[in-house]
This record gives structure tokens, sequence and C-alpha cells, in this order.
């Protein structure tokens, strides 16, 4: 399906500014709103960046985007939807890396105690150094 598609399947209006945020995402990675902004004006002229947030809001809520917002970063997004993948994440330099859950849907870990609650997700995020941190640690 090519980005008009998604957007019509979604029950989304086809607008040129989501058809740019879509490319951006498809390019991969875990972008954050700024860098995505900066590419969809290299694409199309007078885009604000108010403008790319209410459509990475609107793409994020019809399951076309996904957000996530690591302790102590801004948010970022991503194109890899619906497959309940975690996130490994560097301390030092902030660099995102997908991690396939193991399980496949939400959510992949039973807690100890649900509270009674009814729980649909479990959302993990590993912390750690990534190859490029521990090597300027080992120099320092
Ligand atoms: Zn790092
Ligand atoms: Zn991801």
């Amino acid at each position: 399906m090519n980005g008009a598609e998604r957007l019509r399947a979604r029950g989304l209006r086809v607008t040129r500014p989501r058809l740019a945020v879509l490319e951006v995402l498809a390019e991969g990675g875990h972008l954050e709103v700024e860098e995505i902004a900066r590419r969809v004006r290299a694409r199309l002229e007078s885009v604000s960046t108010q403008a790319v947030y209410d459509v990475l809001a609107a793409l994020s809520r019809a399951g076309l985007a996904r957000r996530l917002e690591p302790a102590g970063s801004p948010a970022r997004y991503e194109a890899r939807t619906g497959d309940n993948h975690h996130h490994v994440v560097c301390r030092g330099c902030g660099e995102i890396g997908d991690v396939d859950c193991a399980v496949g849907a939400a959510p992949c870990l039973e807690p100890s105690t649900s509270h009674g609650f009814m729980i649909d997700e479990a959302e993990v995020t590993f912390w750690g150094l990534c190859g490029a941190c521990q090597s300027r640690r080992v120099e320092d």
C-alpha cells in the first residue's frame, strides 16, 4: 500500500503534509519531531513544526506511527507499529534500537499482581550503553 492508501484505509484524509511525514518515517529509525520537520520541509516548503506535531498526533491515533518517549529525552516517532516491539536506549547518547517482542503481542509480561486491572500492555525499555559510548568510556 502506498501512503495515500494507508491513510484512506485508516479513515484519514490524504494531505500532502501527511504523505510527507509518512515518507520520512518510512526512512526508518526513531526520529525527533525537529528532525521529521526538517526532512518534511526538504520535500514541502512552508510546513510549520506545529503542523508536523498535528500530523504525527493524527498518524499515531490511527496506528500509522508510534510515539515513544524515553525518560529524559524528547518524544520520538517511528513507522514500525502494531508489533509490540521494545526499545533499547543508550544512557550516554540516547541512541535507540528496536528489540523484537519475544511473545509478539501485548502484554508480553505477566505482572506479579494486576491490582484488578485488565492489563493490555507492558512498556519495556532496556537501558544501557551503546557500543560507541562503551569505547568512549574506556578511553576516558
Ligand atoms: Zn551511546
Ligand atoms: Zn522502535
